[in-house]
């Protein structure tokens, strides 16, 4: 059984309800999770709010200190965590080996919180009067994760949230809640004071506990669109702030004058990695002009080369759950009977794994038409499908009237087009040959449209204004050769 992490400890309670979780490569159950009850979250709850009154007065110096020691055992032990995040969400091991890779730059950068909580100072502002900010923490935060990425994107926040000084309660998947428990004990294991982080386990009903509770003053949150949407409408009705990333669906536009080779390596790398199951996945290939023909049939030979499998040589794995997989599949029948041409059929791939497994290899749709359910909805699976656009402008306006405005790449050799390209698109991260523009940590991750409610992207400096509330304080005091106290309102002179 999977327990919660409570008040630095492993929860010793039974669970009033579980979940199972899943080796989505044979398709068995491997463990049990426990379901947080209202009480239970309570508990997280106040266990974050008791250790936040010390920590948030904890020195700059200290909380930096912990960020180092753990960016120092995540980088040690981020191959057990690979295998720990495989096992359950069925990625490849070097596919989750990438997501701990690229969680490290969101720990490293909250390493740097001296710098980047500096505030401004200005002397003398009026006589002898000096104003300046400082930014406090916000108090206890949530962060729900999706399944997708369950060390990665806890670590898009749990970093910067702790760093600025606040206490979290951390509600991850419940497919895939292991990785969670062992971010915990290692950020213990660096010396983080008990209850400054706390992991609840379970589905709505914790949820809406955190969405609800009084003592939670902000909430990040990703996942699926009509969640995020609920999470956002619920928490800042109950007076939180609340940044929650919704889904996508994500166009990668071939002009035609770009390399074909490379925007095929990169519609299958970005296509199929992580089977699909990635927010900043490509699912939408737009080929403008001629380049259709030559395209599509680059991407399918690649795609015969994919190795689909849970083998040390596998590039992509099995989807998380039966029932995931099942619907997925359901769109390749959609696809066909909505009139699109099936060019690969993920269903007749060759699959080096457990009969049982949730596998589906790569699929292939072609002129495909932006009002067929594959084209509008979030798949979230190794499907990928080719629109034709007759120009720039016509593949410009498809996007730009997608509901979802995520991720989105520009394959070509003008350099005036991309210019144009990223001045026009309405979406909040954009690849000019680069299909998944996952940006740095230093800048900050977040969409456009519905695939952003709340107005703060995640980490970076979004992360760091998200989770503190600034204060301006206007000081005056007297010279003392001055003497004596004035009463007297203050006079700008
Ligand atoms: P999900 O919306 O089903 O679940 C996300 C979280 O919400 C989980 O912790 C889950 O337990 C909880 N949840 C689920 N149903 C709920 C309900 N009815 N009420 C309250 N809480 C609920 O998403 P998922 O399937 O875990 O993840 C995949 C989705 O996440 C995709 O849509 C993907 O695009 C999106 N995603 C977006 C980003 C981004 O940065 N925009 C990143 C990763 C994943």
């Amino acid at each position: 059984m999977i327990k919660h992490w409570i008040n630095g400890k492993h929860w010793d309670g039974a669970p009033s309800r579980a979940g199972d979780v899943y080796d989505p490569s044979t398709g068995k159950v491997a463990n049990q999770v426990a379901f947080a009850s209202v009480s239970e979250v309570d508990a997280a709850v106040s266990s974050a709010a008791e250790a936040f009154a010390s920590w948030r007065n904890a020195s700059l110096a200290q909380r930096s200190t912990v960020m180092f020691k753990f960016r120092e055992l995540l980088n040690e032990r981020k191959g057990e965590l690979a295998q720990i995040v495989s096992a359950e969400h069925g990625k490849v091991v070097s596919d989750a080996g990438g997501e701990i890779q690229r969680a490290l730059e969101s720990v490293e950068y909250a390493c740097g919180i001296p710098q980047l909580l500096k505030g401004g100072f200005s002397e003398n502002a009026s006589t002898r009067v000096d104003v300046y900010s400082i930014q406090q923490p916000v108090g206890v935060v949530g962060v729900i994760s999706p399944f997708n990425f369950p060390a990665m994107v806890p670590l898009w926040f749990v970093p910067t949230a702790i760093a600025c000084g606040n206490t979290v309660v951390l509600k991850p998947s419940e497919k895939d809640p292991s990785a969670s428990i062992f971010l915990a004990e290692l950020f213990a294991e660096a010396g983080l004071p008990d209850g400054v982080l706390n992991v609840v386990h379970g589905d709505k009903v914790a949820v809406d506990r955190l969405l609800e509770h009084p003592t939670v003053k902000a909430i990040s949150f990703v996942g699926s669109t009509p969640i995020a949407r609920y999470v956002y409408e619920t928490g800042t009705s109950h007076g939180k702030r609340v940044q929650a990333l919704g889904g996508a669906k994500n166009h990668m536009v071939v002009l035609p004058d770009a390399d074909l080779d490379l925007a095929a390596d990169a519609a299958v790398s970005a296509g199929f990695g992580s089977a699909g199951e990635r927010c900043m996945a490509i699912s939408v290939v737009v080929a403008v002009g001629p380049v259709g023909d030559e395209l599509v049939s680059k991407i399918k030979s690649r795609i015969a080369d994919v190795k689909v499998g849970s083998g040390p040589s596998c590039e992509m794995g099995p989807l998380v759950t039966g029932v995931h997989r099942d619907k997925v599949t359901s769109y390749l029948d959609a696809g066909v009977s909505e009139g699109a041409a099936l060019v690969v059929d993920g269903r007749d791939h060759p699959i080096d794994g457990a009969a049982d497994g949730f596998w589906l290899g790569p699929t292939l749709f072609d002129h495909v038409g932006t009002d067929m359910t594959i084209y509008t909805d979030e798949i979230f699976g190794p499907v990928l499908s080719v629109v034709r656009a007759s120009s720039y402008d016509e593949a410009v306006e498809m996007v730009n009237n997608n509901r979802y405005g995520n991720g989105t790449a520009i394959f070509t050799n003008d350099g005036g087009a991309a210019r144009r390209f990223q001045n026009e698109i309405e979406v909040g991260m954009v690849g000019v040959n680069v299909p998944i523009p996952v940006p740095v940590a230093y800048y900050s991750f977040g969409g456009w449209k519905e695939s952003l409610f709340g107005d703060a992207h995640a980490y970076g400096p979004h992360g760091v204004h998200f989770f503190t509330r600034s204060k301006v304080i206007t000081s005056r005091w007297l010279d003392p050769s001055h003497g004596g106290v004035n009463l007297g309102f203050p006079q700008n002179t």
